[in-house]
């Protein structure tokens, strides 16, 4: 069953510096994922450490939160068929070594950590992290 859903997603540090913000939305664009509402910002490591705090037991959780600090990105709020399990399926395996050919994290992912991009996972995480980075 399809449902309209609204999903967060995050163009990290490394493909905003590589300017694949346009190419990115318009892998979203042809995919029926409409860009709602977006905005590049620089967070404060804080900030980032609040954003992930689901990973804070991990090894890589330090080096996340000082990763996503380290330059600007870019926020949006992505609308569509399916929008969580859609976004997920457009980014591609964490690892870009093991993503699918012509997701995102296979065409632009540098590395584990320098994945390119933050999706929402659940639509209950999606409610919570488009609360973040857009309420008021
Ligand atoms: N990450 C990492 N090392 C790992 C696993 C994850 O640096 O071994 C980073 C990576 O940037 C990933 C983020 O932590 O996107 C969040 O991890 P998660 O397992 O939630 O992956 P995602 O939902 O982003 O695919
Ligand atoms: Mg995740």
């Amino acid at each position: 069953m399809s449902k309209l859903q609204q999903t967060l997603s995050i163009i990290k540090p490394d493909a905003i510096e590589r300017n694949l913000s346009g190419e990115i939305k318009s892998i979203f664009d042809k995919n029926n994922l409409k860009v709602k509402e977006s905005k590049k910002i620089h967070i404060t490591k804080d900030e980032a450490a609040e954003f992930y705090k689901v990973h804070q037991s991990k090894p890589f959780y330090n080096d996340l939160c000082t990763y996503l600090s380290s330059g600007p990105i870019e926020v949006m709020i992505l609308e569509g068929e399916n929008a969580v399990s859609e976004n997920r399926r457009l980014m591609g395996a964490t690892d870009p070594k093991n993503a699918e050919e012509n997701t995102i994290r296979k065409l632009y992912g540098i590395s584990i950590d320098k994945n390119s991009v933050h999706g929402s996972d659940s639509m209950e995480n999606a409610a919570k992290e488009i609360d973040f980075f857009f309420k008021n």
